[in-house]
């Protein structure tokens, strides 16, 4: 009895050392991956790839006439580099559209300020405002703030720092501000709302991103564009000019600007200043996801999702956000694609649409392929600029688990260490996907300076170094060839 008791525990310990050991991965697919790691440091596909996006279309707002001539340079890329199935998957959606703004101080020292609107804002009365500011050190503090009329007229100004950090962990805290600061400031009857940008650097340039809604309080929120959509048609139905984000214009300073209003505020003197702005809903547009497959050998229904957004913000050509991504996933397929043979599953990239402003080419996606999300093996997106690579980290069945640490160990030699085995976050456009219970995995970037220039007009091609670009294209050429040519069941079975 003792002896086969010891026997089973032999067996189940051998059965884990096995595990633990390289059995998930073949030598010759291993052997594969490392050729593929080569190929990628030395390959400049990604950086041209994002050269030529950020070259020769640009700035390429979700729903603007650039980002429809992204889709067509998209389709060109794709088709020029072999892709098979490439597609386009439009959807409409609602235009927010910038235009100029000025914003100056009037007393007590009179000067031009650096700003930009925040996605979703209203315009000012034609002729502008001319407020009264009042000071709040933190959203926080605007949130506490009795509801007492004290802002009525005048205009919130919210001033917390954003904390830099590898990881960008400081990007969700400080972003509170720039999602429901309006809403705030809104409730308490203020003219328009004023923050200090959400960004890590201190040159003059203001840092933009959406609005949120309060029904969007997370962003996990599958009905979050959704809802806009469904309220825009019910209750504005002709959208010109409607303010459904925010009836307040809502602007955010440059770091630089935002501590000379510190300091003026801080003198004791009644603050001043002169906004104008013409932001509003522009009425539907047409967007859409560029896709492209490379189809499996064996396996062609079960697909690994690779992604990033094609869309970026207006002010700048995007190129760390997100023509990087765009560059880096492509790239790797590709590589994948020059291969003697292909991998047993499908390997789709998608690009989505209109990230920027609010997710709405990821929920297009996940309603017009509802039917085949079950085929999904494993999906991910690089969405973090062109920074290293340091970590693996992935939410997947344990076998899956298993087989991403024996593939953690190939990837090593790049730098990347294991990260989080728990981790649900696939990026941004993978949110929908991960709701229903799609495995995903995240090759994690040093952010360390990525919101030095995200949302800024300085977020230009110049930025990213073609040797950490191409770093990424490696690891992401050995990760995604390795998990196409198995057979892994990533997904957890009770989902
Ligand atoms: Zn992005
Ligand atoms: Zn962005």
């Amino acid at each position: 009895m003792l002896i086969r008791i010891a026997t089973a525990a032999c067996l189940v310990l051998s059965a884990n050392a096995a595990a633990q050991d390289a059995n998930l991965i073949s030598a010759d697919a291993a052997d594969t991956a490392r050729e593929l790691m080569e190929q990628g440091l030395e390959s400049d596909t990604g950086y041209e790839i994002v050269r030529s996006l950020t070259t020769e279309v640009g700035p390429r707002l979700g729903g603007s006439e650039q980002e429809a001539r992204a889709r067509d340079w998209a389709v060109q890329m794709f088709t020029g580099l072999g892709f098979e199935n490439v597609r386009i998957e439009p959807f409409e959606m609602p235009y927010w559209d910038r235009g100029d703004i000025e914003l100056r101080v009037v007393e007590p020292f009179p000067q031009n300020l650096i700003a930009s609107a925040l996605g979703g804002s209203a315009a000012t009365p034609q002729n502008g405002l001319e407020r009264e500011i009042v000071f709040f050190e933190s959203f926080d503090a605007l949130r506490d703030a009795p509801d007492d009329g004290s802002l009525e007229g005048r205009i919130a100004y919210v001033n917390d720092r954003m904390i830099s950090a590898q990881t960008g962990a400081g990007y969700g805290p400080a972003n509170e501000k720039r999602r429901f600061a309006w809403l705030e400031a809104e409730a308490r009857g203020a003219a328009a709302v004023i923050i200090r940008s959400v960004g890590t650097d201190s040159h003059r340039f203001p840092h933009t991103g959406m609005m949120s809604t309060p029904s969007a309080s997370s962003v996990a929120s599958d009905t979050h564009s959704q809802a806009v959509i469904d309220y825009l048609n019910s209750e504005h139905p002709d959208f010109n000019e409607t303010r459904i984000w925010s009836s307040i214009p809502a602007v955010a300073v440059s770091a630089p600007d935002a501590d000379q209003i510190e300091r003026i505020h801080s003198s004791g003197e009644t603050l001043t200043v002169h906004l104008s702005a013409v932001a509003g809903w522009r009425g539907m547009r047409q967007s859409g996801n560029v896709i492209a497959e490379i189809p499996g050998r064996e396996l062609p229904d079960e697909v690994v999702l690779i992604g990033a957004h094609l869309d970026s913000w207006d002010e700048a050509t995007g190129a760390v956000d997100d023509g990087a991504g765009v560059g880096i996933v492509t790239g790797a397929a590709h590589l994948i694609s020059q291969l003697p043979r292909a991998p047993r599953r499908t390997i789709r990239v998608v690009l989505f649409g209109a990230e920027e402003v609010g997710l709405l080419g990821a929920f297009a996606y996940a309603q017009q392929n509802a039917d085949e999300i079950e085929n999904i093996v494993l999906a991910s997106e690089s969405d973090f600029g062109a920074g290293r690579v340091w970590s693996l980290t992935s939410g997947t069945s344990e076998e899956g688990t298993a087989f991403l640490d024996e593939a953690q160990r190939i990837i090593a030699p790049l730098g990347i260490i294991r990260g989080d085995r728990a981790n649900r976050g696939g990026g941004p456009d993978i949110i929908p996907l991960a709701m229903q219970g799609v495995p995903v995995f995240r090759l994690t970037q040093d952010g360390t300076d990525y919101f030095d220039l995200h949302h800024t007009p300085d977020d230009t091609f110049d930025k990213i170094d073609p040797d950490e670009l191409a770093q990424n294209v490696a690891a992401w050429a050995a990760i995604v060839w390795l998990a196409a040519d198995s057979n892994v069941e990533f997904r957890t079975q009770d989902e």
